[in-house]
């Protein structure tokens, strides 16, 4: 175990701290990643309608892909056939696979669940699926992945803590199947669970934290919570697991819910929300959320946002997107989400430079400001 601990602090080192934030580096068998970070979603080995060199382009460094979803289609033998998921996709940078945990609450009643996995019918061709915690680990490295995740069993919010409690020691059981694998140079990180219950939540994090993982997930959140019960859980978990770990939280992507967590201590985030914003013609800028759909942007000469230097800023109005936009045409999608993907690598590289300086607390005042004065400019 003491060998394994500090082979997990060689590759995640912290380079400087303000508050309980940290600016780290987590070295993958695929390069460097600059933590914090944020992840943008390829959930079927695509983010979606951005060409990889372009996502690597606007800053990410390593996305995440669903061990889950590939699964099912193609399937992890073909994947593995064609050189591994970073050959498949032509992804160059470092890949991070969720287990399907979080499939496990969308799917609810169509899953069959036990401490030994999960049993469901696939929604392709109606086969029955089963997924064992060391199963899950195995397909992942059979992907390639840089970074594995474990089974575990989020809970809603607003679920009994009965249901909770039950979820999260099967949870920990997993965890401990899932730990069993070498997963050699892939990084394998635990989940946190515990539902809502601050004390669940605690030990939750010292059972994961007991268990030698290379980093460490807090999952279940972004599950319909509002925010002042979010934030303490988030807390309530930070506070029980060791320095030196990589902590992750998992589905989180609005400006400030980043920020927030940054200051509380969390290194990575993926989230669904900047692509699939994009695809319904809204964009991401420092004061705020612009729909496209509005008339008001149609004879809009300037850039999305002043100064962003991505594919549809430099080169494009807000009159053209519009129009692209308005007009159906998939053009719009693919500048959309690569101007929404920069602005989070933007605002997490804005981040790092603050921490390093000392002055988090003052840029995130500052892009407070700036989102309550709105985009209606
Ligand atoms: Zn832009």
């Amino acid at each position: 175990m003491a060998s394994r601990l500090s082979e997990a602090a060689g590759r995640f080192t912290i380079l400087a701290r303000d508050g309980r934030a940290r600016r780290g580096t987590l070295r993958t068998a695929h390069g460097e990643v600059q933590t914090p970070a944020f992840m943008p979603v390829g959930t079927h080995a695509t983010v979606k309608a951005c060409d990889p060199l372009e996502v690597a382009q606007a800053g990410a460094e390593m996305i995440l892909a669903n061990f889950y979803h590939l699964s099912l289609r193609p399937g992890v033998e073909l994947i593995a056939e064609m050189g591994g998921l970073h050959q498949f996709m032509g992804w160059p940078g470092s890949i991070l696979t969720d287990s399907g945990g979080y499939q496990l609450v969308s799917l609810g009643e169509l899953v069959e669940l036990d401490d030994s996995g999960v049993t469901f019918r696939s929604p392709y061709d109606g086969d029955t699926i089963q997924l064992t915690p060391q199963g899950v680990v195995e397909g992942q490295l059979k992907l390639g992945s840089d970074v594995i995740m474990v089974l575990d069993q989020p809970v809603p919010f607003g679920t009994s803590l009965q249901l909770a409690e039950i979820a999260t020691r099967r949870t920990h059981l997993w965890a401990e199947q899932c730990r069993q694998t070498d997963t050699g140079s892939a990084m394998l990180f635990g989940i946190v669970q515990g539902g809502f219950e601050l004390g669940l939540r605690a030990e939750s994090a010292e059972v994961i934290a007991g268990l030698g993982f290379d980093g460490v997930a807090l999952g279940g959140l972004v599950l319909g919570e509002p925010p002042q019960v979010r934030q303490p859980a988030i807390d309530a978990c930070v506070q029980h697991l060791p320095e030196h770990l990589p902590r992750y939280v998992m589905g989180l992507g609005t400006d400030l819910d980043l920020l927030d967590s940054v200051a509380r201590g969390v290194d990575l985030f993926d989230c669904v929300l900047p692509t699939r914003l994009a695809r319904t013609g809204t964009v991401l800028t420092d004061r705020g959320r612009l729909s496209l759909r509005q008339a008001r942007f149609r004879r809009d000469s300037r850039q999305l946002e002043p100064g962003c230097e991505c594919p549809a800023c430099s080169r494009f109005s807000r009159a053209y997107l519009r129009h692209l936009y308005v007009a159906g045409e998939i053009l719009a999608h693919r500048l959309l989400s690569l101007h929404n993907l920069w602005h989070l690598s933007q605002l997490m590289a804005g981040a790092r430079l603050a921490i390093e300086v000392g002055g988090l607390q003052e840029f995130i005042e500052s892009r407070r400001r700036q989102l309550s004065e709105g985009a209606e400019v």
